[in-house]
């Protein structure tokens, strides 16, 4: 069962009525089976939403977001633990990633830590083609240091 608030075109009024589906509604509306409660005016149309089913929309909104926010701050954290890891065991390069990471690959003897920074898809792509593999982790900008 589905309930539309149904708005009369004629006298402007409008009323509930229930229906067993959204095909229903039609079905009657094309055999010009629904008319007005009030003035008996065909011209019947139903409202977008009926008050109460806006609400539960509303709702459901709101606790969807929330259980984003819960998963979103575990990530963080996970993220933040990787970080961690990652400043105390590979030198920070910044913008020169690439260029470090040619460095370390094509001169085997340079002893190095690993390394990390900033770099585009692009030259991603390119260190891929040469046979220097990378990876990718999301990054959280942390304002505390
Ligand atoms: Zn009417």
């Amino acid at each position: 069962m589905i309930k539309y608030r149904l708005i009369c075109k004629s006298c402007k009024k409008s009323f509930d009525s229930w229906f067993s589906s959204s095909k229903q509604f039609e079905k009657l509306k094309k055999m010009k089976l629904l008319n007005c409660n009030y003035c008996n005016s065909l011209r019947v149309t139903k409202s977008l939403m009926a008050p109460n089913v806006l609400n539960n929309i509303k709702n459901d909104f709101h606790y969807k977001k929330s259980i984003n926010d819960k998963k979103f701050n575990f990530f963080k954290r996970e993220i933040k633990k990787y970080q961690k890891f990652i400043k105390k065991n590979l030198r920070y390069v910044g913008e020169n990633f690439a260029y470090e990471a040619r460095t370390i690959h094509y001169n085997s003897k340079k002893k190095s830590k690993g390394i990390y920074g900033k770099t585009t898809k692009e030259e991603i792509k390119e260190l891929r083609d040469e046979g220097i593999e990378t990876y990718t982790i999301p990054w959280v900008e942390d304002k505390d240091n």
